[in-house]
């Protein structure tokens, strides 16, 4: 019997959604609204190996999901098969520590905590209000990227600044791509026939957004990214940790109002921000070959503060059986990783070499048998983890 759930990523200006049957796990279509609120807006949509494309203008994410369903109802299948429709979701904040069926009172809460997430709950609200008056009879659940790492203790998550402001602000360490951190340690520990209970990880989603968490036992104790995906990592546009002390300097100094720093940090930094706009690895790799010394200086910042993460995350988990690697640069980007796993050589962690540039499309060992750590690299799958949630808290 097939149960097809839709899972919907809406994001400012675009939606990406998949259908997925969870109980084969196949995809029965997938596809993407891009520039929702500009002139060429697009669609495309797959299924059954063919793909199709609408160019129109898309107002609105109402406009962007009533073009969705008419592509379904196009090329199929069809979309009132589906028995729920999960939505991605970015921040949970303290309100929601789990996935959560969708009522009036939920979306009430979200818009609550829009001002932690100002670029990504207002999208998300939009489009669950949008895809449930397409879909009124199924349910919709929320999916939170915070909710993985609702387990980190209060030392992990609290930050030394005065506790009356973070009080009634709400400002604490929240971690994101907790879905895609789940799923791969879950996925490791399954590949590796290990329980999942009894095996410490170190977890490094290193995509556009990058994200290190440490895992436990499955359970999350550490996470990079904090109040705001803006923590952690350095990034494809976004600077990752820098000294606070940073913005009211500018502020001063160059004149700059919070918006123009928040835009700064989080679109004209990171890998592009300093390799002259380059922010894909390939053509990072492409320029560090042809002597480029900027792109040389912002991967070396990139390892420096992947391994700066690494070792302490080893100190906070004790003991580590898996390091994992995942997203776009974590499974695509052997050159990197050859390079992190070389660092980390005197904690006695091996890199298998010939394993690390094999193609690797489902989980792979790529460390020596006498590694001191097995490292990995598995692929992560965000929208089929959202929808096994979606089933499993409407089942
Ligand atoms: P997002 O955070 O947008 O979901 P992804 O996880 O898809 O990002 O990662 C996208 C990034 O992955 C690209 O910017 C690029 O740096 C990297 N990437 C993708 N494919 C390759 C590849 N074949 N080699 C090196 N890096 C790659």
């Amino acid at each position: 019997m097939s149960i097809p759930i839709l899972v919907l990523n809406c994001g400012s200006s675009s939606v990406k959604y998949q259908m997925i049957d969870v109980e084969s796990e196949e995809v029965l279509a997938s596809g993407l609204v891009e520039k929702i609120g500009l002139a060429d807006g697009n669609l495309t949509h797959k299924t059954g190996g063919d793909e199709h494309r609408i160019d129109q203008t898309i107002t609105d994410h109402t406009a962007a999901l009533q073009l969705v369903s008419q592509a379904f109802d196009t090329w199929g299948p069809a979309l009132h098969s589906v028995v729920a429709v999960g939505h991605r979701t970015v921040h949970g904040g303290d309100t929601f520590r789990d996935t959560t069926l969708i009522t009036d009172a939920v979306i009430d809460g979200l818009i609550r905590l829009s001002p932690l997430a100002p670029l990504h709950n207002p999208p998300a609200i939009a489009g669950i209000r949008a895809a449930q008056s397409m879909l009124p009879d199924v349910p919709h659940v929320a999916v939170f990227d915070t909710a993985f790492f609702s387990t980190l203790p209060a030392e992990a998550y609290t930050y030394a600044i005065n506790r009356e402001v973070a009080e009634k602000y709400g400002i604490r360490k929240y971690g994101f791509h907790g879905t895609s951190h789940s799923f791969v340690s879950k996925a490791a520990a399954a590949f590796m026939g290990a329980d999942l209970a009894e095996v410490n990880q170190i977890v490094c989603h290193l995509g556009n957004g990058a994200s290190i968490s440490a895992v436990a036992g499955g359970i999350a104790i550490e996470a990079s990214m904090g109040l705001t995906p803006l923590a952690g990592l350095v990034m494809g546009t976004r600077s990752g940790d820098v000294d606070p002390g940073v913005f009211a300097y500018l502020e001063r100094e160059a004149g700059m109002t919070s918006q123009q720093i928040d835009d700064l940090l989080n679109k004209k930094s990171g890998m592009a921000g300093l390799a002259d706009g380059s922010s894909d690895f390939r053509d990072l790799w492409a320029k560090m070959d042809a002597g480029d010394e900027h792109a040389q200086l912002a991967h070396d910042v990139y390892v420096h503060r992947l391994i700066s993460y690494i070792g302490a995350y080893m100190a906070i988990l004790g003991r580590t059986e898996y390091l994992v690697f995942t997203a776009g640069v974590g499974e695509n980007a052997n050159r990197t990783r050859a390079i992190v796993i070389d660092r980390l050589a005197g904690f006695g962690i091996r890199l298998d070499a010939e394993a690390n540039n094999s193609r690797i499309k489902s989980p792979t060992i790529i460390s020596t048998p006498d590694s001191a750590v097995t490292v990995l690299v598995v692929p992560t799958n965000e929208e089929l983890a959202m929808a096994r949630e979606t089933y499993r808290v409407t089942r």
